[in-house]
């Protein structure tokens, strides 16, 4: 199968009529990774990793680069703590295998690019990293054929699977020669080209700069949102080769292509999958172009902050700007809550009743996620959606049946006191956001605030306000998102998803209360049509929850999740 994409990539590559100078050469590259994968794991300070090391400098050598071959000596890493937690204590490492390092261009602070070249153990490591290393070995021909005007250090760094143990020594001896560090790890993906790791460091003008040649290079790149906020949050936890620069204050991002096989992480990732055939030509050649136009210009100096906007294509505009909105969007939903007329009807069931109603519809899914996950803990991330979709029908079945039973008792009431719920939690969230720093995604529950504050003023178009509320459901639980934020580790996969779909489900469910709030249902509709519609929903949602359960065993999903999952087209 690789064979036929290979030519047509070629073929591609060539009608699109690419000009000579422009890019790499992908074929060489990929020849590099090839070399490499011959050579099987790499795990450093093995003969393998050794002669890694010497195919690099051999391939450097012969297009007549000088390669220095950084001796190894013992490393300090540093101790790594978040949120008072101690991830890693400090230890003091000693290894054999040598960073080799290639001068481009002037003397002066340098833009730095580099690739780790050990594997961990037991897999071929194409992605991670050898891909990378194919790219940086054309990119320094490249360089060495036509010198870039600006400084240049290209570095092909050891032991990066064990601690950093490469780039901490590069960053301690060389980081007063760097002006920017960019770590290019698991590359080649068929992902999108991604920024991680950009600190409070990055500001406006380091990421105009990335994004202008992005631009020249016909490539767009991504900088992920909730990536962003904890490369601010947590500068000291980035784990690849940016982070010893960042740690010592020096301008540094990681560099890679987010997911494959249409996820946003790679399953074969550390694994004996990671083999040549996932490597995507289409994505080495962006990465090659990117980073020869990245050498045309020299990094900027630094200045105000900046935020690279989602969706369109390398945009980049002031921090300030967005945080600015967000505060115009706050103000508004605040603004358009207390201007509303309240209503408040007597003698029916109001805000503690459906706040009761509610209570009771999320415990019963809960109960019933719970019941039907057998031995899995967490069986919904195998298939985020479908879990979704069944709770979601559970949910609202039993809330349905719930509040239509209790209106046998009395009417339902509530006018103003919904809208303040469907408002006032978004409005509270994104502040809190807001004031944690991470105006990156404050937004993400401001607007949706700001709209159902607004929307029972628009007529018609009311119903914008839920529709607005479904925002933080929707890009949150967006079944990529989570999944990748459980490879990564910031999710808890013991909490049940009912507790995730509650909590950012209820301005939605407290809106469409509001909106029904003085509906009368009589005759056979309230009498029959919604009791049954309700149970079938219920029924629906158990029925889809007992059945869709990994394919792995429980106790290998509980250990591993989501790597117990096989990798689609390897064994
Ligand atoms: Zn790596």
């Amino acid at each position: 199968m690789i064979r036929p994409l290979c030519l047509l990539a070629a073929i591609a590559a060539c009608s699109a009529g690419a000009p000579v100078g422009q890019g790499i050469d992908v074929d060489r590259a990929m020849v590099h990774v090839g070399s490499m994968m011959v050579l099987g794991p790499r795990p450093g300070d093995t003969d393998a990793s050794r002669r890694t090391a010497e195919y690099i400098a051999g391939e450097l050598e012969a297009v007549g680069a000088t390669v220095e071959r950084m001796p190894a000596e013992p490393v300090e890493l540093p101790a790594i703590e978040v949120m008072g937690q101690v991830y890693r204590f400090k230890q003091r490492v000693t290894t054999t295998d040598p960073n080799l390092i290639v001068r481009f261009g002037p003397p002066g602070k340098a833009l730095l690019v580099m690739a780790h070249y050990d594997t961990v153990r037991d897999s071929p490591g194409a992605v991670d990293n050898a891909a990378a290393v194919g790219v940086l070995i054309e990119v320094a021909r490249m360089l060495h054929e036509g010198a870039p005007g600006v400084p240049v250090i290209i570095a092909f760094t050891a032991n990066e699977e064990i601690g950093l143990v490469g780039a901490e020594q590069l960053a301690a001896k060389r980081g007063d020669e760097v002006a920017f560090a960019i770590a290019l790890d698991l590359i080649g993906g068929s992902g999108e080209l991604s920024i991680n790791g950009a600190s409070t460091l990055i500001g406006a003008p380091e990421l105009r700069w990335l994004a202008s040649a992005a631009d020249r290079a016909g490539v767009v790149v991504r900088a992920p949102l909730a990536h962003r906020v904890i490369s601010r949050w947590w500068p000291q936890a980035e784990r690849s080769d940016h982070g010893p620069f960042t740690r010592r204050g020096v301008r540094a991002v990681h560099l890679y292509n987010r997911g494959q096989d249409g996820e946003w992480i790679d399953l074969a990732y550390h694994s004996a999958g990671d083999v040549l055939e996932r490597v995507d030509r289409a994505r080495v050649a962006e990465l090659g172009r990117l980073l020869l136009h990245l050498t045309d210009e020299a990094p900027p100096a630094a200045g105000g902050d900046g935020f690279w906007l989602p969706v369109v294509a390398n945009e980049v505009m002031p921090r300030w700007l967005l945080v600015a909105i967000e505060l115009v969007l706050a103000l508004g939903a605040f603004l358009a809550l207390i201007a509303q007329r309240t209503a408040f009807a007597r003698d029916g069931l109001g805000l503690v009743a459906g706040i009761g109603a509610f209570a009771v519809a999320v415990a019963s899914t809960f109960a019933i996620e719970l019941a039907t996950a057998g031995n899995y803990i967490g069986p919904w991330l195998h298939a985020p959606l479908r879990a979704e979709l069944a709770l979601s029908l559970v949910l609202f079945g039993t809330l349905g049946l719930v509040t239509l039973a209790l209106r046998r008792l009395r009417p339902w009431t509530g006018a103003l006191r919904y809208l303040v719920i469907a408002v006032v939690i978004p409005l509270v969230v994104g502040c809190v956001m807001l004031a944690l720093g991470a105006a990156e995604l404050a937004w993400i529950w401001l607007v949706p605030a700001a709209v159902a504050a607004i929307a029972p003023r628009l007529g018609v178009a009311r119903s914008l306000g839920p529709i607005a509320l479904l925002l933080p459901v929707a890009l949150v639980l967006a079944p990529n998102q989570l999944r990748e934020a459980a490879w990564n580790g910031f999710l808890p996969i013991t909490v049940p998803l009912t507790v995730w779909l509650a909590l950012l489900g209820a301005p939605f469910v407290a809106a469409v209360a509001w909106g029904f709030r003085r509906r009368t249902t009589t005759g056979p509709l309230g009498a029959f049509v919604l009791p049954v519609g309700c149970l079938l929903s219920v029924i629906a949602g158990v029925i889809v929850l007992s059945r869709a359960h990994p394919s792995c065993s429980p106790p290998d999903f509980n250990q591993f999740h989501l790597a117990c999952e096989r990798v689609p087209g390897v064994r």
